[in-house]
Parts: structure tokens; C-alpha cells; sequence
């Protein structure tokens, strides 16, 4: 129905009240009736499409929704204007209806005339360690579950014979019943919406052909796996409904934090303490890596706080691929606390022994104080 000008076709304006579109719609509708015009295949033409716009129209939701959306919002799934002749060719119309305001207007869910629907999708949340996600691993998870009910294979029924469609609305699931200009459309009371009636249910699931289980799975994690990464397990999800395909089985992994390493991609940060001696006389310190082997490094003396180290390929291992990141070491130094006499007094006697003047021991703080006393002289000028 592209490029149908509802409005124009009743012959209001866009905007319209209900009641003027009413009024509209009556007027022209004598004019069109099949009553008044036998075998007047234009004049029948004209009344359906009068009365599809009407349909709309007549309706807040679904004018708004063309309003919206133009008639592009009812294209695309059979009948439509004109098509499939008689009164209910409009029947494509509500199906789409159903899917865009499917819980507004209290619609059932939609089936096709055999009752079968895919399962939904599932999506399940592993946690796993930061030294799972660096080795990889096989993860067996137990999910809850719908399951195709074993003892009617999914049919509903005893019998096995499943579904019958409902004799009163045809499998649509829901009835038309025409009063005067009128259509009206209500669910099917036969079969409550579903299109479809089980007469002997299945006593394990109800009628359902779906039960509630637990089932257990094994995934394979890979090596080098990120939080936010999904693993899917095609047809693991929801069982299909009367014979519909099982959905999928999204796994989102979660890599719970590190109580030393930080990961950005495929590096690793880790804040490593040294003492002050160390810092100032160089040395050797062992550091924890993600694969569990120590690694030596080497502190250079004089070695300031905040320094950062590199060990190549200590990182984590890297998706699909042989290669690791790399690991950083930042090195804070940590000044001493708890003195007793002896460490005071062997460290006044450093701190005397600096050659504060020529800032050979601490060229920083040389610098600094440097700076710090022209600005004093600028400001006496
Ligand atoms: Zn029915
Ligand atoms: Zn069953």
C-alpha cells in the first residue's frame, strides 16, 4: 500500500478529529456501499480501501503509527490494500499491529497457522578469574533450561497427534464479526489467541511441550578472553514451541578483577613496593607474572618512585594467537615507617651527609628550591 494517502481516501485533513473523520468516513461510505452500487467493481474497490483507512484511522494507536511511520508501517506481510479480495483482505494489517503494539493492545503472541515458534535466546553471565581468561579453559556451567517435554516430544499432547487448529478462528486467533459499517475484531474465545487447540494434554508439561530443567553444558573459554566477549551455543537456548528450533545459548563472559594485576587488552599493570634502600642502591626484585612463574627484575640505583618497567611478552596471551601482551611494573618506592632510634639516627646522619647546597644527592629537590627562590626575587622587584 505505498504512497496511500489515508487521509486523502477518506478526504479529511491530517489533522483531523476523530469526529470529523467519522462524519468523512459515513459519507463516503453510503456513496461506495455495495448496496447502492451492484456490479460496480470501482465503487467495490474504492469501499474497501475506505473502509482500510477507516481502520486506521478510526484507531489512535494505529494512527499515530501511520502517522508515524507512513504506510511503510503496513507493507511488507500480505494482504494490504486491495490484495486477497473481501472485506477481511486487511487481515495483514492487525498482524502487523500486533507486533509493534503487541502489549498495548493485549495481543497474544503471534504463530503461524502450525502453532511452531523458535525458543528464545539465552544469555548467561560466567565469571571466570583473570588467570582463567590468561590459560583458557573448558567451563562447565549448569543452566536452568526449557526443554522440549520428553514425554510428548514436544507435542502437548498424549496422544502425540499435537495442535489442532481452531475450528473458529481458522488458526488466526483472533474473529472478525462485521455489524453494520463496522468491523470489529476480538481474541478467539475457542482458543484464547493461541490459533490452535490441544484436547488432550500432555499430563507431564500441561499442553505446553516445554518443561523446566537444569542442563549441564561444557564451553571451551579460549585463551586471552575479555569481559564483554560472548561465546555462543547455537540451539542450547530455549526449546522451540510444537517443533519450532531450539534458540541460542549466549555466553557473556565476566573476568572478575585481580587482586594485583590491572588488565588493559592484552598488558598487565602491576604496583610493585620497593624500599627506599633499594630505590637508592639498585638491586634485584622478584615480581609476581599471570602465569604464575616469578620474574626477576632489576632495580638501577637511584631509581625513582613511580618508574616504569617493561617485561616484554609477561602480558596476557593474546585471542587466537601464540603471542602474549606485555606486563608493566610500577615501581613506588615506600618510605619507612616505625623507626627506632638507631634507623633515626642513622638516617639524620644521611641527611647531613647530603650535599644539599650543589643538589649532587637529590638534583630534583636542588631544582625545585632553585626555582622556587627566583620566583620570591621576581616578587621583591
Ligand atoms: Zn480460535
Ligand atoms: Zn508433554
Amino acid at each position: 500500500m505505498a504512497d496511500k494517502d489515508l487521509y486523502k481516501i477518506i478526504g479529511v485533513d491530517k489533522s483531523a478529529s476523530q469526529d470529523e473523520i467519522k462524519k468523512a468516513y459515513r459519507k463516503l461510505a453510503m456513496k461506495y456501499h455495495p448496496d447502492q452500487n451492484k456490479d460496480n467493481p470501482e465503487a467495490e474497490e474504492k469501499f474497501k480501501e475506505l473502509n482500510e483507512a477507516y481502520d486506521i484511522l478510526k484507531d489512535e494507536q494505529k494512527r499515530a503509527a501511520y502517522d508515524h511511520y507512513g504506510s511503510a508501517a503496513f507493507d511488507g506481510n500480505g494482504g494490504g490494500f486491495g490484495a486477497g479480495g473481501g472485506f477481511n483482505a486487511g487481515a495483514g494489517f492487525s498482524d502487523i499491529f500486533e507486533d509493534m503494539f503487541g502489549d498495548i493492545m493485549g495481543g497474544g503472541r503471534r504463530r503461524n497457522s502450525g502453532g511452531a515458534m523458535r525458543g528464545s535466546d539465552v544469555q548467561f553471565t560466567l565469571e571466570i578469574t583473570l588467570e582463567e581468561a590468561f590459560k583458557g579453559k573448558e567451563a562447565t556451567i549448569k543452566i536452568p533450561s526449557i526443554e522440549k517435554c520428553d514425554k510428548c516430544s514436544g507435542s502437548g499432547t498424549k496422544s502425540g497427534s499435537g495442535a489442532k487448529t481452531c475450528d473458529t478462528c481458522q488458526g488466526n486467533g483472533r474473529i472478525r464479526a462485521q455489524q453494520g459499517f463496522f468491523t470489529i475484531e476480538r481474541t478467539c474465545p475457542t482458543c484464547g489467541g493461541e490459533g490452535s487447540i490441544i484436547q488432550d494434554p500432555c499430563n507431564k508439561c500441561h499442553g505446553s511441550g516445554q518443561i523446566k530443567k537444569s542442563k549441564t553444558l561444557k564451553i571451551n573459554i579460549p585463551a586471552g578472553i575479555d569481559t564483554g566477549r560472548r561465546i555462543r551455543l547455537a540451539g542450547e537456548g530455549e526449546a522451540g514451541v510444537r517443533g519450532g528450533p531450539n534458540g541460542d545459548l549466549y555466553v557473556l563472559i565476566s573476568v572478575k578483577p585481580h587482586k594485583i594485576f590491572k588488565r588493559d587488552d592484552t598488558n598487565l599493570y602491576c604496583r610493585v613496593p620497593i624500599p627506599i634502600t633499594t630505590a637508592a642502591l639498585g638491586g634485584s626484585i622478584e615480581v609476581p607474572t599471570i602465569d604464575g612463574k616469578p620474574a626477576q627484575v632489576k632495580i638501577d640505583a637511584g631509581t625513582q618512585n613511580g618508574k616504569r618497567l617493561r617485561l616484554r611478552d609477561k602480558g596476557m596471551s593474546i585471542l587466537k594467537s601464540e603471542a602474549r601482551g606485555d606486563m608493566y611494573v610500577e615501581i613506588y618506592v615506600e618510605t619507612p615507617v616505625n623507626l627506632n632510634k638507631k634507623q633515626k639516627d642513622l638516617l639524620k646522619q644521611l641527611a647531613d651527609s647530603f650535599e644539599s647546597d650543589t643538589g649532587k644527592n637529590s638534583p630534583e629537590s636542588a631544582g625545585f628550591f632553585k626555582k622556587m627562590r627566583d620566583i620570591w626575587d621576581d616578587l621583591k622587584d
